[in-house]
């Protein structure tokens, strides 16, 4: 790869305003040179992925990576580059709300703090529940936890990082003793070869991905990707490997066999550090007793697979990169473990450049695992199992009804909803009822429960089923501190007043608490008081047999000063001199103890077994989810960016072209997706990226976005037996073409478009919305014309209306005025090519349009309705850069390199993420004149 490609570190540095840098210095590891504040601005952290980015808000509105933030040092990827885009108010959750009606913030809370304390009256503690999230920051959800666990009695609390690492914390725990991630981020910058299973990081980790692409650069890095999609991560790949779904368990059970039978284990230290390794043997030689057999499993060729099975052995320094492909699965604990057992046997973890590391998907997942958010947590790593530990919470908060066993996990929670045992619910920012699998069951759910209260920024497909919506602060609104994947705790600032009457909420969560009658136990003013406490209950009695690895007591008497200027730290940090202030970045080296009782980490035997539900005859497909570039979750805030959109506009299906053929599937066409949990229509796009057999959808979609909806109604929900983590990757489907009759696009200002006989899906653009449209009923004629036309158009009672129609060529255009203003119009053709292009047309929503164009702009003779005009699909979201553009650019300027398309577009030069999409289009055309050739 050309040393130019990626941006370094260190140019990062330099991109960030000369001003910003000489008011911000940071000096991570001392605290006393760090300056949070400085002329109006402000250092916080990304509030999207696991990455942990830092970030400068300046006052003029802008936003950069923080330069000195030990997780970025600058970078940023298309969506932390487009933050400051995401600030408006406009759509936001202003007011609390009864039902339909606004209502202040003391009836609001009244009547949550009522209803959950008559539901546990009438009907017991275990029939109230807290559904929360990992967007949380670790200060609302150690008040919920508190709340939850040691005063309401019950833990049923569980939070959407069920569905995102749940398989983390259980491998971890029965590896380590504890869930401790043992590694850093520098750890992949000091490897000789990085392994990334079930991780598309360029696209769901894209700065950990830029580091990881600049150490190729820089030490020419070995990299494998094991994923049953050829992604972009792929992109800088030595070798993929693209396994049969769920196969992960065989292929390390392989290589752990593999490892001792060529006598590349060290024996030494496993016998010194670890205990249960011919346990582990036995299994694995049962699992796949062969590296041939491993390949039958995964279905990739036996030589690729002893290429990687050399290279690990070969490679002292190797660090494993594992995310949601590894733990949304039926077996996750398990592929979890079977990772961490060929470290374990390698000796490879605690020392630079080594070490399995697992991905959080969300921003402060860590830091909900740390306070305990998981149903099956107790608090502060702490555990159910032990009675002690129960004990020693109870005495710290004082609590009068201590939760003695764990409460139900996310899939469970929903059911319990479904089926009357729990009655009373409280989601807080999260969206289960576009995000849980089976998402179609988890809406009656709601539908059906007698209490449901929603905090949220915006309104979601879960606030429809609320009896009370409160409005939350947002990210730029709250402050708090999140821990990222690499145990580095960051202090997230409010920069921006709530919007409204929103409330951060933890806010909400104290003023229950109080309402419920625990007001001196949740005496809270300020984030800093939750924190300090539970830094404190991290070091409560933390000694001895009962010592846990996550201990911050350092850190429990900051005042509140001290908090605001708390640089990134790592934990550990416990109270006095023992270790340096900035924590431990690599844990369990140098014969450190593992906390498991005996102090040995153990090996965990993993038996192979398949997906729960295999695909058959009358589901030949199996369906995976996942995320694409520039979204985020289900799209509230994303979802709001014309820039953000514009990669992909729409829920696509991708499927092999083997598979399309075989079906009648063509590349554009219509698709009816069908599970046994549901269906669903979405267009498709034939992709060598995918297995022949297997199908993908995105995750990010909802119904606010598209009549597909969300994917997970389709997507089942058999659970990791350990984890309760569901099986996201792996859901039996079967698909069939549906032939459009006609194609439409649809520009007006309201965003929610009537139902009907068709698939569409809306971008919202910088004036309105733009709706794509395919029909496979006839359209409306005679007098249904009309009306139809009219609500799809969403025009006014009298609407100066200007009609084209070209009966023979199937085209009518239809367009509404108000004020010699384009208010709306709506294009319908045979087939979308005969439609005009939509980026040049969406410009002209709100635009006076003199008389005499009228009629011209909508026969298509005007130019801006010219494809010629159409750039594409956006693949540089930075300088929106098109795909059409990039293609006539490279043609025509006969580019050759990333490095020269940067030079001529600018595309590829910011932030960095559409890079390998832009070295794929450079590769076609080399292909392309190739074969012209
Ligand atoms: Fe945010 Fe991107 Fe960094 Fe993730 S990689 S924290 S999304 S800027």
């Amino acid at each position: 790869m050309p040393s130019e490609t990626y941006p370094h570190p260190e140019e990062a540095r330099s991109a960030v305003s000369k001003d910003a840098r000489a008011g911000l210095q940071c000096g991570v590891v001392d605290r006393g040179q760090f300056i949070p504040r400085l002329d109006g601005a402000t250092r916080t952290t990304c509030p999207y992925c696991g990455v942990g980015c830092g970030l400068v808000a300046a006052a003029d509105g802008t936003i950069a990576g923080d330069p000195d933030h030990p997780a970025n040092r600058g970078l940023l990827c298309s969506k932390g580059a487009a933050l400051a885009d995401t600030l408006s108010p406009a759509g936001r959750l202003l007011r609390p709300q009864i039902g339909d009606r606004a209502a202040g913030w003391d009836e609001a809370l009244d009547l949550i703090a009522g209803n959950f304390a008559r539901t546990i009256a009438e009907h017991g503690r275990d029939s109230v529940a807290l559904y929360v999230s990992g967007q949380f920051l670790t200060e609302d959800y150690y008040v919920a936890n508190k709340l939850m666990k040691g005063f309401i009695g019950t833990a049923n609390i569980d939070t959407n990082s069920r569905l995102c690492m749940a398989s983390s914390v259980a491998g971890q725990v029965r590896a380590f003793g504890e869930d401790v991630v043992p590694g850093c981020y520098e750890d992949i910058e000091e490897a000789d070869l990085v392994v990334l299973v079930g991780s598309n990081a360029a696209w769901c980790h894209p700065v950990l991905y830029q580091r990881l692409a600049a150490a190729k650069e820089a030490r020419g890095t070995r990299i494998v990707v094991i994923d049953p999609r050829r992604t972009a991560t792929c992109d800088i790949a030595d070798l993929h490997l693209g396994v049969r779904p769920g196969s992960d368990v065989a292929v390390f059970a392989a290589l752990l066999l593999h490892l001792a039978q060529i006598g590349a284990c060290d024996r030494d230290w496993i016998g010194g550090r670890t205990s249960g390794f011919a346990a582990a043997i036995e299994a694995a030689r049962a699992s796949a007793p062969s590296l041939a057999d491993a390949a039958r499993i995964a279905d990739v060729p036996p030589r690729d697979l002893a290429t990687f099975f050399n290279w690990f052995a070969a490679t002292e320094r190797t660090v494993t990169l594992y995310s949601q492909g590894v733990n949304q699965s039926s077996a996750g604990t398990d592929k979890v473990n079977a990772i961490i057992n060929c470290h374990l046997a390698t000796g490879r973890i605690g020392r630079p450049g080594m070490g399995p590391l697992s991905l959080t998907g969300q921003p402060n997942a860590m830091g909900g695992r740390e306070v305990g958010g998981l149903a099956n947590q107790l608090a502060a790593h702490m555990s159910f199992a032990d009675e002690s530990d129960i004990d020693r919470v109870r005495r710290f908060w004082q609590a009068p009804r201590m939760a003695t066993r764990p409460g139900l996990k996310a899939v469970d929670l929903f059911d319990a909803v479904r089926d009357g045992r729990v009655k009373a619910l409280w989601i807080l920012g999260t969206n289960p009822a576009a995000s849980m699998p089976r998402a179609g069951r988890v809406r009656e759910a709601l539908a059906a429960c007698p209490f449901v209260a929603v905090s949220d920024c915006w309104p979601t497909d879960t606030t429809r089923f609320a009896h009370v919506t409160l409005p939350a602060a947002g990210w730029a609104e709250k402050d708090g501190t999140v821990t990222n994947s690499e145990r580095c705790i960051s202090r997230q600032r409010a920069f921006r007043a709530p919007p409204g009457d929103a409330r951060p909420d933890w806010w909400m969560l104290t003023e229950v608490a109080r309402r419920m009658g625990w007001a001196a136990a949740f005496p809270y003013r300020r984030p800093a008081d939750i924190f300090r406490e539970h830094a404190a209950l991290s070091a409560f009695e933390n000694r001895g047999t009962s010592h846990r690895i996550f201990d911050i007591g350092a850190l429990s008497e900051l005042s509140d000063d001290d908090y605001d200027r708390l640089p990134p730290v790592y934990w550990p940090l416990p109270s006095g001199e023992a270790r340096p202030w900035s924590g431990e970045k690599r844990l369990f080296g140098d014969g450190e103890k593992f906390p498991t009782g005996d102090g040995r980490a153990r090996f965990v035997p993993t038996p192979f077994r398949p997906p729960a539900e295999p695909a058959d005859q009358q589901w030949p497909l199996l369906l995976n989810t996942g995320r694409v570039r520039d979204q985020w979750h289900t799209m509230t805030r994303t979802g709001r960016l014309p820039r953000l959109m514009a990669h992909q506009r729409e829920p696509l299906l991708d499927m092999h072209p083997e598979d399309a053929a075989r079906l009648g599937l063509v590349d554009g066409g219509l698709a009816r997706v069908e599970t046994r949990f549901g269906e669903t229509v979405l267009p498709t796009r034939l992709s060598a990226a995918q297995r022949p057999g297997e199908i993908f959808a995105p995750m990010h979609w909802t119904d606010r976005f598209a009549s597909a909806g969300p994917i997970n109604r389709l997507v089942g929900a058999a659970t990791d037996p350990i984890s309760g983590q569901p099986e996201l990757k792996a859901t039996p489907a079967r698909v069939t073409p549906i032939a459009p009759l006609w194609r439409g696009l649809v520009l007006r200002h309201s965003e929610e478009l009537p139902e009907g006989p068709y698939y569409w899906a809306r971008v919202p653009l910088d004036e309105g919305h733009a709706f794509d449209l395919a029909g496979w009923a006839p359209l409306p004629s005679g007098r249904g014309t009309e009306k139809w036309v009219a609500e799809l158009l969403d025009a006014p009672p009298t609407p100066e209306l200007v009609i084209y129609a070209d009966p023979g060529r199937g085209a009518f255009r239809y367009a509404s005025l108000v004020g010699g203003r384009l208010d709306a119009c709506l294009f319908l053709a045979r087939d979308a090519a005969s439609l005009p292009s939509r980026d040049a047309v969406s410009a002209l929503l709100g635009v006076p349009i003199e008389p005499e164009r009228r009629t011209e702009l909508l026969a298509g003779h005007s130019a801006a309705l010219d494809a010629a005009n159409d750039t594409g699909r956006t693949i540089c979201a930075c300088f929106g850069v098109g795909l059409l553009t990039l293609h006539r650019t490279i043609a025509s300027r006969n580019l050759a390199s990333v490095a020269e398309i940067g030079a001529a577009l600018r595309a590829g030069t910011n932030c960095g993420s559409c890079i390998p999409e832009l070295r794929a289009l450079l590769h076609d055309h080399r292909i392309e004149s190739t074969t012209a050739a």
